[in-house]
């Protein structure tokens, strides 16, 4: 009896050590794979990034060269900081979607308008 239960003891003990021993083969594997997934995603990543980063510089150059003699200085204040006063364009590419066209409103109070989305300066307070 007693040597019956020793062999299913040491059954058991063997079992739980493969089990274990393979679990650490398919965490070692796992790891791997993830760092690999990982490496993968922040290199496609970075691709896109360095990509977008040359189309705006591209898109960027020449943005400016519309003809126009710029003056970005505006004693009126209607306008944003950096905006031509003859134009209406930014010095820099405005973050978010829309390079904003600013033209100043007929309004008393000095202010403006984006004529591509309409966003207005300076910003509405809500309510
Ligand atoms: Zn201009
Ligand atoms: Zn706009």
């Amino acid at each position: 009896m007693r040597g019956t239960f020793f062999a299913y003891l040491g059954l058991a003990l063997v079992g739980l050590l493969l089990i274990y021993l393979a679990w650490l083969v398919l965490a070692a594997i796992w790891s791997v794979f993830d760092e690999w997934m990982t490496s993968r995603e922040l290199d496609s990543f970075a691709r896109e990034y360095a990509e977008k980063r040359a189309e705006r510089r591209e898109a960027d150059f020449g943005r400016l060269e519309n003809g126009c003699d710029h003056d970005f200085s505006h004693p009126l204040g209607a306008l944003p900081l950096n905006v031509c006063r003859h134009c209406g364009l930014g010095k820099d590419r405005p973050v978010g979607g829309c390079d904003h066209v600013w033209r100043v409103r007929a309004d008393p109070i000095p202010s403006s308008a984006c004529e591509k989305c309409s966003k207005p300066y300076p910003m509405e307070e809500p309510g």
